[in-house]
């Protein structure tokens, strides 16, 4: 049995197939275009599906579902983007059901870190734990919350967005209204933003660690106050659940080893509880890979 994971980020698009024991077969990626409709969108990604099915004409026969991990706000029962701010113009539209029309297969819609948290428990990092926290740092930040061995979605679906905790209300109107979310300040996105502001030209994010590492000071001071903010949410993320790890995934994650150490020294430091700071801050074993793998869980392994 094998199953379609697609995960749709604020970036790009990772696709794949991916078999019962959660190996990726094949995978392919396509950046998300915010110059075409969502529409044409749906039409490119279930085009890359139908190329890697053909690809491999095994592949087709054995497809029980497509599962899908997209940015929310959404709701997983109708299927439906609801009004996502990493993904502008694609408010309320029919993701599922227009998936439907090109890709004739079961489909199951969940919140991308949502579905990442899926995967980290079932090949990743979080294998052996039964509470802990799921972190992307990518397009924007999103949390998924295991606890007492249990996925928590919450009412609609919509629990994790911890992107839209308020860190320094000081700090600028984030994307959805308030001023100085986590990711407002800390994701990608905002790293680039406020480091292009800096030198006063666009700088991806990648740039501007690189730029810090050959030693640009004002840009080591950002990295250190993205560190900084970033474990400030990893404590509130441990006062508020207890978990005894927190995997950390996406993009900005790929920095590796100066960010994880960042972070783990703030919680260490500085979250309530004393056994809250023994919380093991780990990069996501499944790395970039986690939120489509996680997409296929949702089909091998519906919860
Ligand atoms: P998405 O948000 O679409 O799921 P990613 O998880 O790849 O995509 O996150 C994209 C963000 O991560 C962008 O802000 C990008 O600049 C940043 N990013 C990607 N690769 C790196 C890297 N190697 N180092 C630092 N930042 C990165
Ligand atoms: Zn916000």
């Amino acid at each position: 049995n094998l199953a379609v994971g697609i995960d749709i980020g604020g970036t790009k698009v990772a696709v794949g197939v991916v078999d019962a024991s959660g190996r990726i077969l094949a995978k392919t990626r396509l950046n998300t275009d915010f110059t075409v409709t969502p529409q044409v969108m749906v039409g490119r990604i279930a085009q890359s599906v139908h190329n890697l099915l053909s690809e491999n004409s095994v592949f087709s026969d054995k497809i029980i579902g497509i599962g899908i991990g997209a940015p929310g706000p959404l709701d997983p029962q109708s299927g439906t983007i609801t009004c996502p701010p990493n993904l502008p113009g694609w408010n309320g539209f029919p993701l599922v059901e227009e998936m439907r029309k090109l890709l004739p297969y079961p489909i199951r819609m969940e919140n991308d870190a949502t579905a990442a948290t899926l995967a980290e428990k079932w090949i990743g990092a979080a294998q052996d734990s039964n509470h802990f926290i799921f972190l992307t740092i990518s397009t924007g930040i999103g949390a998924g919350i295991y606890l007492h061995g249990k996925l928590i979605t919450g009412a609609t679906g919509n629990a994790g967005d911890a992107g839209h905790f308020v860190i320094d209300p000081s700090a600028g109107r984030c994307t959805c209204g308030q001023y100085g979310c986590w990711e407002w300040v800390a994701s990608g996105t905002a790293i680039a933003r406020q480091a292009s502001a800096i030198v006063g030209s666009p700088l991806s994010t990648k740039e501007v660690f690189d730029l810090a590492q050959q030693g640009n000071a004002s840009l080591q001071q950002l990295i250190e106050q993205a560190y900084r903010y970033i474990g400030i949410g990893c404590v509130t993320l441990i006062n508020l659940f207890d978990p005894d790890m927190i995997v950390i995934g996406g993009g900005v994650s790929q920095i590796g080893q100066p960010l994880f150490t960042a972070v783990q020294d703030y919680v260490t430091h500085h979250a309530f509880n004393p056994s809250g700071r023994g919380a093991k801050i780990v990069p996501a074993k499944l790395l970039q890979d986690a939120g489509l793998i996680g997409a296929a869980a949702l089909i091998h392994h519906p919860y």
